[in-house]
């Protein structure tokens, strides 16, 4: 359930302090200790799971429907013109703390925070059909069992390759 030597777990327990923005029995969410702009909030799981990959559905949905009632306040109260959210699964990410959480970023225009040009610099060239035919790679209808069958071997070996090339 907890983590003993983790910083979410201990202020999930009030053993670390936190400007705690909402609380109920399956989620926390209080400001980023180190924020991106004034109101940055996270929403954690009280129970302890490293990333998307380990939380639960249930509890990942609840954060999502808490995430919007902080949006709807941070547009309310801080009269924030626009919200991003932002959630680092996995080192690979770059996620630094690993207990599940999602970040709310109140923004205005001219804020000057900079999350356009991060993702334009991610673009990389990639044909109209080679995009169809991720998404129907990424498409979920299958049962995990078919799509084990039918793609892993070859498919999904090609995209690998094709994403390291890309990158
Ligand atoms: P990540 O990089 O894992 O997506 O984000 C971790 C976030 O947690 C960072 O934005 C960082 O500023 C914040 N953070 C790390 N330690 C603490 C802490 O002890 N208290 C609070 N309130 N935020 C923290
Ligand atoms: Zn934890």
């Amino acid at each position: 359930m907890v983590e003993d030597n983790c910083i979410f777990c201990k202020i999930v327990r009030k053993e670390a302090p936190a400007k705690i923005v909402y609380e109920d029995e399956k989620c926390l969410a209080f400001l980023d200790i180190n924020p991106l702009a004034l109101g940055h909030t996270l929403v954690i799981t009280k129970k302890h799971a490293k990333s998307i990959f380990d939380v639960s559905e249930e509890d990942a949905k609840h954060v999502f429907e808490v995430a919007k009632k902080i949006a709807l306040q941070m547009k309310e109260k801080l009269n924030a013109e626009g919200i991003n959210f932002f959630q680092a699964s996995e080192e690979a990410a770059g996620q630094s703390v690993p207990h599940f959480h999602l970040h709310i970023i109140p923004r205005r225009k001219n804020d000057n925070i900079d999350f356009n040009r991060w993702w334009i610099s991610k673009v990389k060239k990639v044909e109209d059909e080679e995009l169809e035919e991720i998404a129907k790679l990424l498409r979920v209808e299958e049962t995990e069992e078919e799509r084990k069958e039918e793609k892993r071997s070859g498919e999904e070996i090609y995209w690998i390759k094709r994403e390291i090339e890309l990158a």
